[in-house]
């Protein structure tokens, strides 16, 4: 379920270099971040704009054209340093269940990041009831996309937020649209580095469905994967709305039609990391 290694990555001015950090078959939850992580030596930096590498299940890096890379455990995004010192700006996007929120949460602690989620501004209106909460929700039962005009302005909003400016941030799902990419555009809002997480279906709405939140800790469970420890915690757990068989498989046809407009927008930083079937990670750019 998921990955718990973190995702390792800087930006220089022309280019952004990158080695894959994932573990395919741990748990949502991962009770120590900083375990396997493995940081590249700057002159170990790959470019990834010409390459594509697999990792192994034996997490040894290795490159089709090139020499194998003396990485012994799982490697992570990794990048130079950018040659101003500015925050660094990241998107992330994946379809539900595909591990967005695992490497969102290593990141943003790795990084030092805000972590700002569409999904979590807008249930947050949700649970407050407000105006634009009532009409939201009636969007995310269905798993269509909230309109641009409640989305665009919320999160535009919080990117601005002192505390954003001055670490950084680590957007999550946000943009989904073509437009909603081009009001950021507009609005001067430009990221370093797209992430795309792909993951094959067979087993997303597996995972989905077996979701469940612990709303004391913010721990993410999975019933089956990832159990909670004691009856009392398992009592508690709650399931989000739409984490249900129905609602993810029009939540993933949503996501489907709306990456690629995405991605044309941010076509020159996009890093994509999808699993391959011999357990591991392709991570292409
Ligand atoms: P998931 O990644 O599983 O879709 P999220 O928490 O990111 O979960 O989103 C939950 C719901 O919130 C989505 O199904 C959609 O209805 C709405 N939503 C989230 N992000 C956006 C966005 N950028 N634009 C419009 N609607 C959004």
């Amino acid at each position: 379920m998921g990955s718990n290694s973190c995702l390792n990555f800087a930006i220089t001015h022309h280019c952004v270099y990158l080695s894959p950090s994932f573990s395919p078959n741990s748990k949502l939850h991962n009770p120590n971040p900083n375990h396997n992580q493995f940081l590249l030596s700057r002159s170990s930096f790959i470019p990834i704009a010409t390459s594509s590498f697999a990792l192994h299940s034996n997490h040894t890096l290795s490159h089709p054209r090139s020499k194998k890379l003396p990485l012994r455990n799982a490697p992570n995004f990794y990048v130079a340093a950018s040659a101003k010192a500015v925050p660094l700006k990241v998107m992330i996007s994946g379809a539900p269940a595909s591990g967005k929120g695992t490497q969102c949460e290593l990141i943003t602690q790795k990084y030092g990041l805000v972590h700002i989620a569409a999904g979590d501004l807008l249930r947050v209106e949700v649970a407050a009831a407000s105006e634009n909460g009532k009409r939201a929700k009636e969007y995310m039962e269905k798993g269509e996309l909230v309109p641009d005009e409640i989305v665009v302005m919320m999160v535009k909003e919080r990117l601005l937020q002192p505390d954003s400016q001055e670490k950084g941030w680590l957007l999550d799902g946000y943009p989904r649209s073509s437009s909603q990419a081009a009001a950021l555009e507009d609005f001067g809002i430009h990221p370093d580095i797209f992430i795309l997480l792909e993951v094959p279906e067979d087993n997303l709405v597996e995972r989905v469905v077996g979701r469940r939140l612990d709303p004391l800790t913010g721990k993410i469970y999975h019933l089956k994967y990832s159990p909670p420890e004691s009856e009392e915690i398992a009592s508690r757990l709650t399931q989000r709305f739409d984490d249900t068989e129905e609602r993810v498989k029009l939540r993933l046809h949503t996501h489907h039609q709306n990456v690629e407009a995405v991605l044309s927008t941010y076509k020159d930083i996009t890093v994509k990391a999808g699993m391959t079937n011999f357990s591991g990670w392709l991570i292409s750019g």
